[in-house]
């Protein structure tokens, strides 16, 4: 049986029959245009849970530079075995080591918050038991705490050890999914929702974690937020927001009147 995603959330059947080729046509031109991403070494869901609070709206390199920062100022090993250190760290001081992220000030207390309450909650400051209960379940508990929504639950069920289904929608795959007309624009949980009824059965853990990777890459390289580079794009004629631009014509240039 496959968890729902979003316990309560009652999705209604389709009004149009899903193509179940879509996404794996996408996914085949992505990995033929940019190959297979580097394999991934799931992390601890608690390490999982940091990166993924702290990174949100910041660019990959900078989200492990911090990790790299956080985990060697305050002595945390690679198995997320000491976090302590960071919990009961004074605000400011997490604040200043996280500097270089988008909204320090707001995910410092979010990260010092949560470390607190999954203390006070479990006993103890680790994510593992999470393994023993359902995705829909875990998602809707990781979301109990300030600052984390379902792209962030997605990610420590998705990528962590934990390994479940789940579609991690950061904005780049938000962005690309809504230019290719996949969804109807919608927030990243609805949006998780449509597309998960046109994911293949067989499409397990691994695969999703792909196919975000490759969204990722995508919005990166070429599906740019401000410049997308659609006549280079492997999914062009799959993508209805790229040929209205490339149909229209180019804008006049302006002259002075003189
Ligand atoms: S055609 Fe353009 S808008 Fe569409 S996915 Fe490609 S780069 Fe993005």
């Amino acid at each position: 049986m496959t968890d729902s995603l979003i316990p309560g959330a009652h999705i209604p059947p389709p009004a149009t029959p899903v193509d179940p080729k879509r996404l794996p046509n996408i996914h085949r031109l992505l990995l033929d245009h940019y190959g297979h991403p580097n394999p991934r070494a799931p992390w601890t869901p608690l390490r999982q849970f940091v990166y993924s609070l702290l990174s949100a709206r910041t660019k990959t390199p900078v989200s492990h530079q911090v990790m790299r920062d956080l985990e060697g100022g305050f002595g945390v090993g690679p198995s997320g075995a000491d976090w302590e250190a960071v919990r009961d760290a004074p605000l400011a001081e997490i604040e200043q080591i996280i500097q270089i992220v988008t909204f320090p000030e707001k995910k410092a207390p979010h990260l010092k918050l949560a470390l607190q309450q999954i203390t006070a909650r479990y006993g103890s400051l680790t994510l593992d038991f999470l393994a023993n209960y359902r995705t829909a379940k875990i998602r809707a508990w990781l979301e109990t705490f300030e600052g984390v929504g379902p792209e962030i639950s997605a990610a420590v069920v998705n990528l962590s050890t934990l390994r479940r289904r789940a579609l991690v929608l950061d904005s780049h795959h938000l962005r690309i999914v809504h230019r290719l007309g996949l969804t109807p624009r919608a927030d990243a949980r609805r949006t998780e929702q449509l597309l998960m009824r046109m994911v293949p059965e067989g499409w397990g853990p691994e695969m999703l974690d792909e196919h975000h990777s490759l969204f990722e890459l995508h919005g990166q390289a070429l599906c740019t937020f401000a410049d997308p580079h659609c006549p280079e794009c492997p999914l062009l004629r799959l993508c209805r927001h790229g040929q209205r631009v490339l149909s229209e014509p180019p804008e006049r240039p302006q002259f002075p009147n003189i």
